[in-house]
């Protein structure tokens, strides 16, 4: 399984840095998995070739790029038709409301805690996260590696047992410094990262969703404090075989 990084900036974009968003491929299947501003143009491959869209929540900087890719693949001359989307409902909700009709380019598949779904080659799972609004975390098995993807969250919930024993745990680490100071207690520091990949189990750590404003070198050395081993950033235009 390789993880492309196409975004992995923190609740905004930045220049050269789009937000959340990866294409998860195995063998001849591509995933674009979240679609944070700036996403859609910098897929590493052509938008054609994504077999199917998860996206997280319905928060902007994990959705927004929804458009994009409605509008590509709508008024393209060979435009693209019931690509599979798998999202809590309020992304669907959402992306309706906004272009004032339920756009054909996709086909929309609800996905809650204990979901299971086949995608080409990949197993995709899915787990309720600690999060303001509906938000899910998601475990992806290929050829026997797994994957387990934070999206947005706090330390709490039952989540954390999907997240066990996987080969690559990519964590959101919104905040740094101590957590006991957290402004936004739905999101993890770098040290809370590290300690629940310990906890879980997680034999790689890649940090990701790091604000522009942070020095994510900081937050790497936060996560490395609990995790006891080297901790990688999600560095957009990069990839890492999981
Ligand atoms: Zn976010
Ligand atoms: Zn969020």
């Amino acid at each position: 399984m390789r993880v492309h990084v196409v975004g992995s900036s923190g609740t905004f974009p930045a220049p050269g840095r789009p937000a959340a968003g990866y294409v998860i491929e195995q063998k001849g299947t591509r995933v674009w998995c979240d679609a944070g501003p700036g996403t859609f143009m910098s897929l590493p491959v052509d938008p054609g070739l994504i077999d199917a869209v998860v996206v997280s929540h319905q928060h902007p900087d994990h959705c927004s790029d929804l458009m994009a890719a409605y509008h590509a693949w709508t008024y393209h001359p060979t435009p693209r038709e019931a690509v599979s989307l798998f999202a809590p409902q309020g992304v669907w909700d959402k992306l309706v409301a906004f272009i004032d009709k339920e756009p054909t380019c996709f086909a929309f598949h609800p996905v809650r805690t204990g979901d299971l779904v086949e995608i080409g080659d990949l197993t995709v799972e899915f787990v309720e996260m600690n999060h303001p609004v509906p938000t899910v975390g998601s475990r992806w098995t290929g050829d026997q590696r797994t994957l387990f993807y934070t999206a947005d969250t706090g330390p709490e919930g039952d989540w954390r047992n999907l997240a066990s024993g996987v080969d690559v745990m990519l964590s959101e680490a919104s905040l740094q410094g101590p957590a006991s100071e957290k402004d936004y207690p739905q999101h993890l520091t770098g040290g809370e990262a590290g300690e629940i990949a310990r906890a879980v189990g997680a034999r790689r750590l890649v940090l990701t969703h790091i604000p522009p404003y942070l020095d994510p070198s900081v937050s790497v050395a936060e996560a490395e404090t609990g995790f006891d081993r080297p901790v990688m950033l999600a560095v957009p235009g990069s990839s890492f075989d999981v």
